[in-house]
């Protein structure tokens, strides 16, 4: 089983290409154009592998894209790639239409071309997992679930690119025919987070003594899954899933940020104690533009028809993630000197 996976020097990416090299058996081509959110530190640990290899390319680059298609002749494409940070899509929008839309057209081009050149069951075996967000749906307000029949109504300028790439994805399979799926999961954490990201930057401000960012008053709501029981996930899908279908996926563990935050400074306390504790630190910042209150994923069909569940709870998975980074600062040192320095972005300010 040969697997191209876009992306996978991000942080879900990532998590997926270890999971595919490691317990898959699946021989594996990362392709990724190492944007400031890719680093191959993130594949370390597989550095070597026999049956993973990495190529720096850009999905916009469809004359590169075919060429890998023609020469690793996957059986499978998993789609990562993306740009993925909501701040960043309020303060330049154009890096999301071009990678998260064009991008994907592209990628879609490439593979129907090279799907059409297959023959027989190599053919009919042929997948396409596009990898999206629950950002799609909008926002929830204090009930509800966003289920797979949920009607698309993105907010932000990251979520609408994203909303755009599924609709293109299942036009090509409409279309098309290419055998294609998607997926729309919920906030992520774990190992590899990059540092801009809620739960690595609340970490890490505090390990540095600096002030606990929270947007308004704290109180909007995230379903956080654990980026490993989304990797899971992502290969169960691709390999069992309806060809056509979508798949939400998310693991029942809805928090609101304060409580994410308080969780963070709770655990380091124990761990790293300081002194006056870590919630000291927090401080209450402008509210993000446009920020959606509340995501609450209805993972039952990815439950009932595929047998799939998360392994951590919130509890569980939060504890690694902090014990994470507290043992892997060779990983995150460098990017957070010198790519993100931990400053606010997202307030839109410098945007025409
Ligand atoms: P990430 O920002 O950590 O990683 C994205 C990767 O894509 C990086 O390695 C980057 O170098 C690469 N990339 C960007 N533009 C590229 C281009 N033009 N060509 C090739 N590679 C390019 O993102 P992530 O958090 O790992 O998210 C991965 C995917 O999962 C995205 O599609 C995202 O929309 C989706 N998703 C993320 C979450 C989440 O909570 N992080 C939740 C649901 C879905």
């Amino acid at each position: 089983m040969r697997i191209l996976v876009t992306g996978g020097a991000g942080f879900i990416g990532s998590a997926l290409v270890r999971h595919l090299v490691n317990d898959a058996g699946a021989e594996v081509l990362t392709l990724d154009k190492l944007t400031y959110a890719g680093t191959l530190t993130s594949l370390r640990t597989i550095e070597g592998a026999a049956n993973h290899r990495f190529v720096q390319a850009d999905i916009c680059d469809g004359r590169t894209v075919s060429a890998v298609l023609a020469e690793f002749q996957p059986d499978r494409i998993y789609h990562l790639a993306a740009e993925s940070h909501v701040d960043r899509s309020l303060d330049g929008p154009a890096d999301f239409i071009a990678t998260n839309i064009v991008g994907t057209y592209t990628l879609l081009d490439c593979a129907r071309q090279y799907w059409l050149g297959l023959d027989g069951a190599r053919r009919d075996g042929f997948r396409f997992l596009h990898v999206s967000t629950d950002e799609v749906y909008g926002s929830l307000g204090a009930d509800g679930l966003f289920t797979e029949a949920t009607a698309y109504d993105p907010s932000s300028p990251y979520s609408a690119s994203k909303a755009a790439s599924d609709h293109l994805v299942t036009a090509w399979q409409r279309s098309y025919g290419l055998p294609a799926l998607i997926s729309n999961c919920s906030n992520n954490y774990g190992p590899y987070h990059f540092p801009e990201k809620l739960i690595p930057l609340i970490i890490l401000n505090a390990l540095h003594g600096e002030p606990l960012p929270i947007y308004g008053d704290g109180a909007n709501v995230r379903d956080w899954l654990y980026v490993d029981d989304h990797a899971r996930a992502l290969h169960l899908i691709a390999s069992r899933g309806r060809l056509g279908e979508k798949y939400n996926v998310g693991g029942r563990n809805e928090r609101r940020n304060i409580d994410v935050v308080t969780a963070i400074c709770r655990i380091l306390d124990r761990v790293r104690p300081r002194a006056g504790g870590y919630e000291t630190l927090i401080t209450y910042v402008a509210d993000r533009p446009g920020h959606d209150f509340r995501y609450a994923i209805d993972a039952s069909r990815l439950e009932r028809e595929l047998g799939w569940k998360a392994h951590e709870t919130f509890e569980s998975g939060i504890e690694k993630t902090v014990l994470w980074y507290l043992e892997n600062e060779w990983w995150w040192r460098p990017l957070r000197d010198t790519v993100y320095t931990g400053t606010r972005l997202g307030t839109a300010a410098g945007v025409a």
